[in-house]
């Protein structure tokens, strides 16, 4: 996928059919009203053991909204976020869909068996243009490098890896009805069948630490361990980062800097080669943005990093500086992120903000 420069997007919304509390229709008319041309709901559908107990306090399975319904039954709706989809009973659900020809990943938005939540027209009023909605998804991207001893051990785990994730995504696409849909004063369906998520957002949100997930962002696993296994973190991230890129299977790499909201593991860095630790981070940066120019997937600018001011500093800079083509995403958790994150982005990109935070 390749922008438009001139467009207002934002690829990368949640609802409540994940971990966000807004509903689809306030979403479409905060959109319109703060001007966005072009959005799309991501939300995080990933795979999961179905058997898992989320209970009811599970903000990301709300069974109300996802019977979880039987083995034999073909409407099969889960959402959960998992951290590792391909753990072997997750692998053998891909598997046995593939012969029972049973869908085992979510639609986020299946209208038809939503039908008080979003199909009244009534409750989208857009004044002025129209909005054009894609359907998204968010999922994480999780080969299992660290069990790699080497780097060609390390290829071989991605490919497997990739195969798989493609299997799924083929899956989801052939088998759940999606939608896409033009807001034009009506809520209305101009098209529904078949034909998959038009934005795919791949995200690296964690990276395993003794075969634990941990949270990029802050889990508090890292803790423990020495400034040379949390700097190894950060190498496993960016690697990560470049296999998803590499693997051309998402549209959209998302938040590709979300490591730099963690200070822990930024004091880490720099290691061995680098006096500093933006000296550091261009040189993953540069080396990820090479993946990116050989990659149909582009990087995404992530609002909840520029509210923060930290747009991914260096990484922003050598994408201005190499022209690279990238798209805006909010990561909006609640209404009036759309809005304030927009304001946002025009900050920094009318240069009335830095790009580079203070540090
Ligand atoms: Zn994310
Ligand atoms: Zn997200």
């Amino acid at each position: 996928m390749r922008l438009e420069d001139s467009e207002a997007v934002d690829f990368h919304i949640h609802t409540s059919f994940s971990d966000s509390e807004a509903s689809i229709h306030d979403l479409i008319n905060e959109a319109a009203e703060s001007g966005v041309q072009r959005i799309s709901f991501c939300d995080h559908a990933n795979i999961t053991d179905r058997n898992k107990n989320y209970g009811s306090n599970n903000r990301f399975y709300d069974p109300a909204i996802f019977p979880s319904g039987n083995p034999g039954q073909k409407n099969f709706y889960h959402v959960a976020k998992v951290f590792d989809i391909f753990e072997s009973r997750e692998y053998a659900l891909i598997e046995e869909a593939l012969d029972n020809d049973r869908c085992v990943l979510t639609d986020a938005y299946d209208l038809e068996s939503l039908p008080d939540r979003v199909t009244d027209p009534d409750a989208v009023d857009i004044e002025e243009e129209p909005v054009l909605v894609h359907n998204g998804i968010e999922l994480d991207y999780n080969p299992p490098i660290a069990e790699a001893s080497t780097l060609e051990e390390e290829n071989e785990i991605v490919s497997g890896y990739n195969t798989r994730l493609k299997i799924l995504l083929a899956l989801a696409e052939n088998r759940t009805t999606c939608h896409e849909l033009y807001i034009g004063g009506e809520f209305r369906e101009v098209e529904k069948q078949g034909i998959g998520f038009d934005v795919r957002l791949g995200s690296v949100h964690d990276v395993f630490v003794g075969g634990k997930p941990c949270y990029v962002k802050k889990d508090d696993r890292f803790k423990g361990l020495s400034r040379e296994d949390r700097a190894e973190v950060v190498d496993l991230y960016f690697r990560k980062l470049e296999h998803l890129v590499d693997s051309e299977i998402y549209d959209i790499c998302a938040h590709p800097s979300l490591i730099e909201r963690n200070d822990r593991l930024m004091r880490s860095l720099p290691t061995g080669d680098f006096d500093t630790r933006d000296e550091q981070l261009s040189s993953y940066y540069s080396s990820l943005i090479e993946s990116f120019e050989d990659s149909k997937t582009i990087p995404e600018f992530n609002g909840k990093g520029v509210e923060r001011q930290e747009p991914g500093s260096v990484f922003w800079e050598l994408v201005k500086e190499r022209d690279l083509p990238h798209t805006r995403g909010s990561d909006s958790h609640r209404l009036g992120e759309i809005s304030s994150r927009m304001e946002d982005f025009e900050q920094v990109e009318e240069g009335k903000r830095p790009c580079k935070p203070a540090k």
